[in-house]
Protein backbone atom coordinates (compact mmCIF):
# COMPACT_ATOMS: atom_id res chain seq x y z
CA UNK A 1 0.00 0.00 0.00
CA UNK A 2 2.90 2.37 0.88
CA UNK A 3 5.13 1.87 -2.17
CA UNK A 4 1.74 3.33 -4.30
CA UNK A 5 1.75 6.26 -2.97
CA UNK A 6 5.17 7.24 -3.88
CA UNK A 7 6.24 7.79 -7.13
CA UNK A 8 9.63 6.44 -7.98
CA UNK A 9 11.85 6.93 -10.88
CA UNK A 10 15.63 5.75 -11.13
CA UNK A 11 16.91 9.10 -13.11
CA UNK A 12 14.01 10.88 -15.02
CA UNK A 13 14.33 11.12 -18.76
CA UNK A 14 13.02 14.79 -18.17
CA UNK A 15 15.53 17.54 -19.85
CA UNK A 16 15.65 21.28 -19.44
CA UNK A 17 15.16 21.79 -22.89
CA UNK A 18 11.88 19.82 -22.51
CA UNK A 19 10.94 22.73 -20.66
CA UNK A 20 9.35 25.98 -22.27
CA UNK A 21 10.35 29.14 -21.01
CA UNK A 22 11.41 29.04 -16.98
CA UNK A 23 14.65 29.81 -17.94
CA UNK A 24 15.07 31.95 -14.64
CA UNK A 25 13.21 29.35 -12.34
CA UNK A 26 15.42 26.68 -14.01
CA UNK A 27 18.63 28.83 -13.14
CA UNK A 28 17.43 29.18 -9.68
CA UNK A 29 16.77 25.42 -8.73
CA UNK A 30 20.35 24.64 -10.51
CA UNK A 31 21.64 26.77 -8.00
CA UNK A 32 19.92 25.39 -5.20
CA UNK A 33 18.98 21.84 -5.94
CA UNK A 34 21.04 20.78 -8.23
CA UNK A 35 24.48 21.95 -7.27
CA UNK A 36 24.39 21.69 -3.66
CA UNK A 37 24.25 17.33 -5.00
CA UNK A 38 26.36 17.78 -7.92
CA UNK A 39 28.75 20.20 -6.49
CA UNK A 40 28.35 20.48 -2.65
CA UNK A 41 31.94 21.40 -2.34
CA UNK A 42 31.52 24.78 -3.84
CA UNK A 43 29.20 25.63 -0.84
CA UNK A 44 31.14 24.21 1.40
CA UNK A 45 34.16 26.42 0.64
CA UNK A 46 32.20 29.26 0.53
CA UNK A 47 31.16 28.81 3.72
CA UNK A 48 27.24 28.71 2.83
CA UNK A 49 24.46 26.26 3.55
CA UNK A 50 22.05 25.52 0.51
CA UNK A 51 18.62 25.68 1.29
CA UNK A 52 16.80 22.30 2.86
CA UNK A 53 13.74 22.85 0.58
CA UNK A 54 12.75 24.99 -2.24
CA UNK A 55 9.37 25.41 -2.83
CA UNK A 56 7.82 25.97 -6.15
CA UNK A 57 4.17 27.96 -6.41
CA UNK A 58 1.98 28.86 -9.11
CA UNK A 59 -1.23 27.70 -11.19
CA UNK A 60 -1.81 24.06 -12.13
CA UNK A 61 0.14 22.86 -14.95
CA UNK A 62 2.74 25.36 -14.90
CA UNK A 63 5.67 22.69 -14.85
CA UNK A 64 6.70 22.38 -11.48
CA UNK A 65 6.63 18.57 -11.64
CA UNK A 66 8.82 18.81 -14.52
CA UNK A 67 11.28 20.94 -13.23
CA UNK A 68 12.00 19.05 -10.15
CA UNK A 69 12.25 15.97 -12.76
CA UNK A 70 14.49 17.67 -15.00
CA UNK A 71 16.78 18.38 -12.04
CA UNK A 72 17.08 15.21 -10.74
CA UNK A 73 17.68 13.64 -14.25
CA UNK A 74 20.47 16.41 -14.59
CA UNK A 75 21.52 15.27 -11.38
CA UNK A 76 21.74 11.51 -11.68
CA UNK A 77 19.86 11.30 -8.67
CA UNK A 78 16.32 9.42 -7.82
CA UNK A 79 12.93 11.11 -8.05
CA UNK A 80 10.89 10.62 -5.52
CA UNK A 81 7.76 11.63 -5.21
CA UNK A 82 5.07 11.90 -3.16
CA UNK A 83 0.88 13.84 -3.39
CA UNK A 84 0.37 15.85 0.01
CA UNK A 85 -3.37 15.36 -1.11
CA UNK A 86 -2.94 11.67 -0.99
CA UNK A 87 -0.65 11.34 2.25
CA UNK A 88 -3.81 12.86 3.76
CA UNK A 89 -7.14 11.61 1.82
CA UNK A 90 -6.36 8.27 0.89
CA UNK A 91 -4.10 6.81 3.27
CA UNK A 92 -5.64 8.19 6.67
CA UNK A 93 -3.78 7.37 9.73
CA UNK A 94 -0.54 6.57 7.80
CA UNK A 95 0.59 10.03 7.05
CA UNK A 96 3.31 10.53 10.06
CA UNK A 97 4.67 6.96 9.07
CA UNK A 98 4.55 7.95 5.03
CA UNK A 99 6.57 10.82 5.87
CA UNK A 100 9.04 8.43 7.78
CA UNK A 101 9.04 5.81 4.98
CA UNK A 102 9.60 8.75 2.69
CA UNK A 103 12.66 10.87 4.25
CA UNK A 104 14.30 7.19 5.26
CA UNK A 105 13.57 5.43 0.99
CA UNK A 106 15.48 8.87 -0.14
CA UNK A 107 18.52 8.12 2.29
CA UNK A 108 18.43 4.48 0.98
CA UNK A 109 18.41 5.77 -2.53
CA UNK A 110 20.54 9.04 -2.10
CA UNK A 111 21.29 11.31 -3.98
CA UNK A 112 17.98 11.80 -4.13
CA UNK A 113 15.02 14.47 -4.62
CA UNK A 114 11.89 14.31 -2.78
CA UNK A 115 9.06 16.24 -4.12
CA UNK A 116 6.24 16.94 -2.50
CA UNK A 117 3.31 17.81 -4.75
CA UNK A 118 0.45 19.69 -3.32
CA UNK A 119 1.81 20.60 0.02
CA UNK A 120 -0.90 22.80 1.18
CA UNK A 121 -2.55 19.26 1.60
CA UNK A 122 -0.76 18.36 4.52
CA UNK A 123 1.11 22.39 5.43
CA UNK A 124 -2.47 23.90 5.64
CA UNK A 125 -2.91 26.70 8.29
CA UNK A 126 -4.29 24.93 10.73
CA UNK A 127 -7.76 25.05 11.24
CA UNK A 128 -8.04 23.62 15.02
CA UNK A 129 -11.42 22.91 14.40
CA UNK A 130 -10.95 19.57 15.94
CA UNK A 131 -12.09 16.58 13.37
CA UNK A 132 -10.03 13.81 13.05
CA UNK A 133 -9.09 14.71 10.00
CA UNK A 134 -7.12 18.03 10.59
CA UNK A 135 -5.72 15.96 13.97
CA UNK A 136 -4.20 13.30 11.44
CA UNK A 137 -3.11 16.19 9.38
CA UNK A 138 -1.78 18.24 11.71
CA UNK A 139 0.28 14.41 12.84
CA UNK A 140 1.33 14.15 9.30
CA UNK A 141 2.92 18.14 8.95
CA UNK A 142 4.57 17.41 12.71
CA UNK A 143 6.38 14.79 10.99
CA UNK A 144 7.07 16.45 8.07
CA UNK A 145 8.57 19.57 9.75
CA UNK A 146 10.78 17.08 12.46
CA UNK A 147 12.08 15.46 9.13
CA UNK A 148 13.07 18.49 7.93
CA UNK A 149 14.66 19.72 10.99
CA UNK A 150 16.51 16.45 11.19
CA UNK A 151 17.92 16.75 7.99
CA UNK A 152 21.69 17.67 6.77
CA UNK A 153 22.11 20.47 5.05
CA UNK A 154 24.93 19.10 3.44
CA UNK A 155 23.63 15.99 2.49
CA UNK A 156 22.62 14.14 -0.61
CA UNK A 157 19.06 14.51 -0.21
CA UNK A 158 17.30 17.77 -1.34
CA UNK A 159 13.61 18.37 -0.73
CA UNK A 160 11.37 20.68 -3.14
CA UNK A 161 7.89 21.42 -3.17
CA UNK A 162 4.70 22.36 -4.94
CA UNK A 163 1.61 24.26 -4.24
CA UNK A 164 -1.00 26.22 -5.93
CA UNK A 165 -1.92 27.27 -2.72
CA UNK A 166 0.81 29.86 -1.07
CA UNK A 167 -1.75 31.59 0.89
CA UNK A 168 -3.24 28.74 2.54
CA UNK A 169 0.37 27.42 3.87
CA UNK A 170 1.21 27.36 7.64
CA UNK A 171 4.08 29.92 8.32
CA UNK A 172 5.70 27.19 10.19
CA UNK A 173 6.38 25.85 7.11
CA UNK A 174 7.86 28.62 5.21
CA UNK A 175 10.09 29.36 8.68
CA UNK A 176 14.08 29.66 7.75
CA UNK A 177 15.54 26.41 7.60
CA UNK A 178 12.52 24.83 5.69
CA UNK A 179 10.78 25.91 2.96
CA UNK A 180 12.85 28.71 2.69
CA UNK A 181 13.61 29.13 -0.84
CA UNK A 182 10.11 30.25 -2.41
CA UNK A 183 10.34 30.28 -6.71
CA UNK A 184 6.90 31.03 -8.30
CA UNK A 185 6.56 29.12 -11.81
CA UNK A 186 3.75 31.69 -13.32
CA UNK A 187 1.81 31.16 -16.42
CA UNK A 188 3.73 31.24 -19.84
CA UNK A 189 3.88 34.71 -21.72
CA UNK A 190 4.35 35.05 -24.98
CA UNK A 191 7.48 33.81 -25.31
CA UNK A 192 7.01 30.89 -23.14
CA UNK A 193 4.34 29.49 -24.85
CA UNK A 194 5.75 29.56 -28.31
CA UNK A 195 8.42 27.49 -26.79
CA UNK A 196 6.30 24.89 -24.81
CA UNK A 197 4.42 24.73 -28.23
CA UNK A 198 7.82 24.08 -30.26
CA UNK A 199 8.25 21.06 -27.67
CA UNK A 200 4.99 19.20 -28.07
CA UNK A 201 4.77 19.61 -31.39
CA UNK A 202 8.50 18.53 -32.12
CA UNK A 203 7.11 15.37 -33.96
CA UNK A 204 4.16 16.65 -35.60
CA UNK A 205 3.82 16.86 -38.77
CA UNK A 206 1.51 19.90 -39.88
CA UNK A 207 -0.20 21.70 -42.82
CA UNK A 208 1.16 24.40 -44.61
CA UNK A 209 -2.03 26.32 -42.97
CA UNK A 210 -0.68 26.41 -40.02
CA UNK A 211 -0.29 29.77 -38.53
CA UNK A 212 2.20 29.26 -35.42
CA UNK A 213 2.28 33.42 -34.20
CA UNK A 214 -1.72 33.28 -34.28
CA UNK A 215 -2.12 30.16 -32.39
CA UNK A 216 0.03 31.31 -30.12
CA UNK A 217 -1.77 34.55 -29.44
CA UNK A 218 -5.19 32.06 -29.28
CA UNK A 219 -3.56 30.46 -26.89
CA UNK A 220 -3.32 33.24 -24.00
CA UNK A 221 -3.67 32.48 -20.54
CA UNK A 222 -3.07 28.65 -21.66
CA UNK A 223 -1.13 26.79 -19.11
CA UNK A 224 1.87 24.70 -20.12
CA UNK A 225 -0.54 21.90 -19.76
CA UNK A 226 -2.83 23.57 -21.52
CA UNK A 227 -0.55 23.87 -24.46
CA UNK A 228 -0.02 20.40 -24.69
CA UNK A 229 -3.70 19.21 -24.23
CA UNK A 230 -4.14 21.76 -26.96
CA UNK A 231 -1.49 20.28 -29.62
CA UNK A 232 -2.73 16.26 -28.37
CA UNK A 233 -6.34 17.49 -29.12
CA UNK A 234 -5.11 18.78 -33.01
CA UNK A 235 -3.49 15.32 -33.57
CA UNK A 236 -6.81 14.10 -32.39
CA UNK A 237 -9.10 15.97 -35.16
CA UNK A 238 -6.72 15.42 -37.99
CA UNK A 239 -6.60 11.58 -37.13
CA UNK A 240 -10.24 11.55 -36.93
CA UNK A 241 -10.01 13.22 -40.76
CA UNK A 242 -7.58 10.16 -41.02
CA UNK A 243 -5.40 12.59 -42.17
CA UNK A 244 -1.64 12.02 -41.33
CA UNK A 245 -0.72 16.03 -40.92
CA UNK A 246 -2.50 18.61 -38.23
CA UNK A 247 -4.33 21.54 -40.33
CA UNK A 248 -5.38 25.11 -38.97
CA UNK A 249 -8.75 23.97 -38.57
CA UNK A 250 -7.72 21.34 -36.39
CA UNK A 251 -5.95 23.52 -33.97
CA UNK A 252 -8.65 25.87 -33.94
CA UNK A 253 -11.37 23.43 -32.54
CA UNK A 254 -8.60 22.08 -30.73
CA UNK A 255 -8.06 25.49 -28.80
CA UNK A 256 -11.56 25.60 -28.43
CA UNK A 257 -12.17 22.71 -27.01
CA UNK A 258 -9.27 22.66 -24.55
CA UNK A 259 -9.65 26.21 -23.26
CA UNK A 260 -13.18 27.53 -24.03
CA UNK A 261 -15.20 24.57 -22.92
CA UNK A 262 -18.20 25.22 -20.45
CA UNK A 263 -16.86 23.02 -17.54
CA UNK A 264 -13.92 23.95 -15.64
CA UNK A 265 -10.42 22.51 -17.31
CA UNK A 266 -9.41 21.10 -14.13
CA UNK A 267 -8.99 17.58 -13.27
CA UNK A 268 -9.14 15.92 -10.04
CA UNK A 269 -5.89 14.43 -9.41
CA UNK A 270 -7.38 11.44 -8.18
P1 LIG B 1 0.24 20.81 -10.94
O1 LIG B 1 0.39 22.00 -10.06
O2 LIG B 1 -1.12 20.66 -11.54
O3 LIG B 1 0.79 19.53 -10.36
P2 LIG B 1 2.64 21.23 -12.47
O4 LIG B 1 3.02 22.66 -12.43
O5 LIG B 1 3.41 20.27 -11.65
O6 LIG B 1 1.10 21.10 -12.24
P3 LIG B 1 3.42 19.61 -14.65
O7 LIG B 1 2.90 18.34 -14.09
O8 LIG B 1 4.87 19.83 -14.63
O9 LIG B 1 2.69 20.82 -13.98
O10 LIG B 1 2.88 19.82 -16.14
C1 LIG B 1 1.97 18.92 -16.71
C2 LIG B 1 2.38 18.65 -18.14
O11 LIG B 1 2.19 19.84 -18.91
C3 LIG B 1 3.84 18.31 -18.27
O12 LIG B 1 4.07 16.94 -18.21
C4 LIG B 1 4.19 18.88 -19.65
O13 LIG B 1 3.85 17.95 -20.65
C5 LIG B 1 3.28 20.07 -19.78
N1 LIG B 1 3.95 21.31 -19.38
C6 LIG B 1 3.63 22.10 -18.32
N2 LIG B 1 4.46 23.16 -18.23
C7 LIG B 1 5.34 23.03 -19.25
C8 LIG B 1 6.47 23.80 -19.69
N3 LIG B 1 6.84 24.92 -19.06
N4 LIG B 1 7.15 23.36 -20.77
C9 LIG B 1 6.78 22.23 -21.41
N5 LIG B 1 5.74 21.47 -21.05
C10 LIG B 1 5.02 21.85 -19.98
Amino acid sequence: VRARVMEVIEAPSVDYQDIGGLEKEIQEVVETVELPLTQPELFASVGIEPPRGVLLYGPPGTGKTLLAKAVAHQANATFIRMSGSELVHKFIGEGAQLVRDLFQMARDKAPSIIFIDELDAVGSRRTHDGTTGSAEVNRTMMQLLSELDGFSERGNVRIMAATNRIDMLDPAILRPGRFDRIIEVPLPDEKGREQIFKIHTRKMTTEEDVDVQKIIEEMEGASGADVKAIVTEAGMFAIRRRSKAVNMEDFEKAIDKVLHKETPVEVPTS
